[in-house]
């Protein structure tokens, strides 16, 4: 009996021409993400994804917590495989789910047979094996429509397998299959939510963050480093781009209408995003903006922040309740560091009066006072790059 884990491909299946594509991206992907752990075996066969371990130190428990989080994988189970004949499957799960077997107290057995050639049918071999099961284990009972254990068995080409209960995997679609975008990554509760929400849609992103030393403190960029570290368990390897935003932000407040201030930092912001995003070759800059939470996210706002790309803008948290982003945020395990107090926005530049309904001709001309280019390109050129990735530390680049 081998201990591992399979993950059955979700989405992915659907995709017809392009599926060896988005297996190999996944593939990819999954053998990444196992690398903290120890060596371990990875093939694909029918949809299903095999994770071998290959030595004693292949951590187990660790590989599975990962592979519960690689986008592109609807459930994941750990199995046991064995030779494939009757008896020995049923040894394999009188021993392998004998602890489930204790504690539920009633089962029954399902069988999938992609060998044809095994000489009994589907349910021939459940109701073999769920005979002798209910014999070894007198106590639980079976019962077909309505179990609290399901033992699955699988006969494939080269083992069977035998697994229970599944546990839901992340969804979504292999990262890297749908191109990249640049995210916007303040140290707040959304935008690790909206990073997280695009890169299940199968995107790898590109972290950004402003930052405005000594207005911000040092403390503030190591919790988006975090952030983004944290991230990775679901984004894959990402590269951090820190941008020094002080000398942006002090022209505005020396030179623009206080009540623009928010405005033209954002414009900023997403400028420099997308000067980014071009040099990367990404699709779509990715924000945490939700609509009406502030002044600066108004319908207007946002018309008058995104006109200065022409790359697509995507805000998947544009309609979702505090609530409901503060749930996902949990979920993903970003919450806790967002909300650690180091401010990522400073009240020397929050207008006391901000323009929530504003046109875009008097933004512009807010903003003439300015060497937009000039200043866009210093920032550009000071951007510090840090690589991260699952079980490493950040590294320079
Ligand atoms: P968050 O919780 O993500 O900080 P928020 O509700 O505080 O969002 P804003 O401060 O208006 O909203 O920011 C809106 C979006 O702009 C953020 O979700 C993020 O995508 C981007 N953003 C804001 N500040 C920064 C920053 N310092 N660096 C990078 N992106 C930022
Ligand atoms: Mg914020």
């Amino acid at each position: 009996m081998r201990d591992m884990i399979l993950l059955k491909q979700g989405e992915i299946v659907l995709k017809g021409l392009n599926r060896r594509a988005f297996e190999q991206k996944l593939l990819g992907n999954i053998q990444r993400r196992l690398r903290p752990f120890g060596p371990f075996r990875v093939h694909c066969i029918q949809s299903t994804v095999y994770v071998e371990p290959q030595a004693d130190e292949s951590d187990m428990d660790a590989a599975f917590d990962a592979m519960t989080k690689v986008f592109g994988v609807v459930s994941v189970s750990r199995a046991a495989a064995c030779e494939k004949d009757k008896d020995a499957i049923f040894r394999c799960a009188r021993e392998y789910l004998a602890g489930a077997m204790a504690e539920a107290r009633s089962f029954k057995v399902e069988t999938k047979r992609s060998d044809k050639r095994f000489p009994m049918t589907s349910i021939q071999l459940s109701q073999y094996v769920g005979g002798l099961l209910a014999e070894a284990f007198p106590e639980v009972k079976v019962d077909v429509h309505n179990p609290e254990l399901t033992v699955h068995l699988e006969v494939r080409d080269y083992a069977a397998y035998v697994h229970a209960a599944p546990t839901p995997g992340a969804g979504g679609m292999p990262v890297g299959s749908n191109g990249s975008a640049v995210t916007l990554l303040s140290g707040g509760i959304d935008s690790p939510v909206s990073t997280y929400m695009i890169a299940k849609r199968g995107v790898r992103m590109i972290p950004v963050h402003f930052f405005s030393f000594p207005y911000t403190s040092e403390l503030a960029k190591e919790k988006v480093i975090q952030l983004t570290q944290l991230l990775t368990d679901w984004c894959g390897r990402m590269t951090l781009e820190i941008v020094p935003f002080t000398h942006i932000q002090e022209e505005i407040r020396a030179k623009c209408p206080e009540e623009y201030f928010t405005l033209i930092i954002r414009r900023f912001m997403m400028r420099i995003a997308h000067r980014v995003a071009r040099s990367n070759g990404c699709g779509a800059l990715v924000t945490g903006e939700n609509l009406g939470q502030v002044a600066s996210q108004t319908m207007e706002a946002m018309a008058v922040t995104e006109a200065v790309t022409d790359l697509p803008v995507l805000r998947p948290l544009v309609g979702l309740d505090k609530e409901e982003i503060v749930r996902y945020a949990r979920r993903i395990g970003t919450f806790d560091t967002s909300v650690l107090p180091y401010e990522d926005c400073c009240t020397v530049f929050t207008p006391r009066h901000p323009r929530t309904r504003p046109r875009l001709g008097e933004v512009e001309e807010a903003e003439a006072a300015l060497d937009v280019e000039a200043l866009v390109e210093e920032a550009f050129a000071g951007i510090e790059r840090l690589r991260l990735e699952p079980g490493r530390e950040p590294e320079l680049r």
